[in-house]
């Protein structure tokens, strides 16, 4: 791209981009735009980065194992699988940061006979597009991973070419990236309105932020704040809500890895995952907690649930015995962004403003839809 027309006449400068969040999806918005020359990028957070959202999230990329098979949720699915195989080893040699990728992918364990028909259309849609998925016999998934307690599995689909990423690694290296690249970051920043300049006829335009450290000008703004991104824009027709949906989640740890050191899968049962980290380390998640009972705004009036966590060793337990030799390392919890009345996640202009963007809402997966929306973003500003 060439040089932009800055809006006093004449003047030829860099478009200003500036990116409200650094999220996993703030991050990977900023490392995609700092490849665009032209533009002028500033991240602004008021926290550092990776503490929102992100920070609670296991990393689980769930997308060929996904039921989504047509649309925009495929699409964008499906672009981020793309781009994470190519992104992983990029960002680790431009960084030398190592960021824990697991490639082994993922084994849904079934417990109804009744699921088998929906997973055996699936495995034929997905062959259709292009994306290996593969449906296990119980004693195949035993073979595979003798840790698992088969007796009440009916079968288990495997999915290699899913992925697990560790979003905390993953957006510091995404943000040393972009840093590398030139663009500035602000943490410690509360962005806290919009100024506009509006000439009546057309859409006002955001001319400034107001932040907790100043006024920032700007071309374009990208709102990727997760949850703070609805007080923020909170001023809009039709008023855009995300609200919170409590996830908890815990760290094990074991003597040794289960089942065979050359095959460690991310497993799910029942909703629950089981990820491994190495050297006998496992994160088991995350419970899905729903307003009103979670009627939280933030993580600070949070208290950890241990009848939830409970529940969720249990859950874990039930497919995976040698869990309950394990020694628990941390408990956490975060909210995850979730848009309502409308599909996650919201990638789209506020229509309320000629130069805002919405990037946010990603709920459930925003690890694995960073990346498909940071290319969305690139291309809805050049
Ligand atoms: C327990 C749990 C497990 C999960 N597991 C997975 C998983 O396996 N796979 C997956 O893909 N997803 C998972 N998720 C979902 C995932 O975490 C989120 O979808 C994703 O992190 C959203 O990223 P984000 O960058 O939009 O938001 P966040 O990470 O919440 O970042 C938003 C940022 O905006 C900043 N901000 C907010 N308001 C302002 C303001 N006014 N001014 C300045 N800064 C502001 C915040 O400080 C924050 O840093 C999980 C979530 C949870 C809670």
């Amino acid at each position: 791209m060439g040089e932009w027309v800055g809006r006093e006449a004449g003047v030829s400068r860099e478009m200003r981009v500036a990116v409200i969040g650094c999220g996993v999806v703030g991050a990977a918005i900023a490392y995609e735009l700092s490849q665009v020359s032209g533009l002028d990028v500033i991240v602004l957070d008021q926290r550092p980065p990776a503490q929102g959202a992100t920070r609670a999230a296991l990393g689980v990329l769930m997308g060929v194992i996904s039921h989504k098979v047509k649309g925009r949720n495929w699409r964008l699915r499906q672009a981020s699988m793309q781009r994470y195989e190519t992104l992983i080893p990029e960002l680790e040699e431009r960084t030398a940061r190592v960021i824990p990728f697991n490639r082994q992918g993922i084994l849904s364990l079934c417990f109804t006979l009744d699921e088998l028909p929906k997973w055996e259309k699936l495995v034929g849609i997905r062959r259709t597009q292009g994306w290996l998925l593969e449906i296990w016999t119980p004693q195949q998934a035993e073979a595979h991973c003798p840790h698992l307690n088969i007796e009440q599995v009916t079968a288990a689909i495997y999915s290699p070419q899913d992925r697990q990423v560790d979003p905390t690694a993953l957006t510091l290296a995404l943000v040393s990236a972009a840093q590398q690249n030139g663009v500035a970051f602000q943490f410690d920043s509360q962005v806290i309105g919009f100024e506009s300049k509006s000439d009546q006829s057309v859409l006002p335009l955001c001319r400034n932020l107001q932040t907790s450290k100043g006024p920032v000008s700007v071309d374009w703004v990208v709102v990727s704040a997760g949850l703070g991104s609805t007080e923020l824009i909170a001023a809009v027709e039709p008023p855009v809500e995300i609200g919170p949906v409590l996830g908890q989640a815990l760290q094990l740890k074991l003597d040794a890895p289960l089942g065979s050191l050359d095959f460690q899968p991310v497993v799910n049962g029942a909703d629950i995952h089981l990820v491994p980290l190495g050297r006998g380390g496992y994160w088991i998640g995350a419970t899905v907690e729903f307003p009103p009972e979670t009627m939280v705004k933030s993580l600070a009036d949070l208290k950890p649930d241990d009848e939830r966590l409970a529940d969720l060793l249990k859950g874990a337990i039930a497919y995976c015995p040698a869990l309950a030799k394990a020694t628990l390392v941390k408990k956490w919890s975060g909210l995850r962004p979730r848009p309502q009345r409308q599909p996650a996640p919201i990638i789209s202009p506020l229509a309320s403003y000629r130069n805002v963007i919405l990037a946010t809402g990603h709920y459930r997966n925003g690890v694995l839809l960073a990346p498909a929306t940071a290319q969305a973003v690139r291309q809805a500003i050049t």
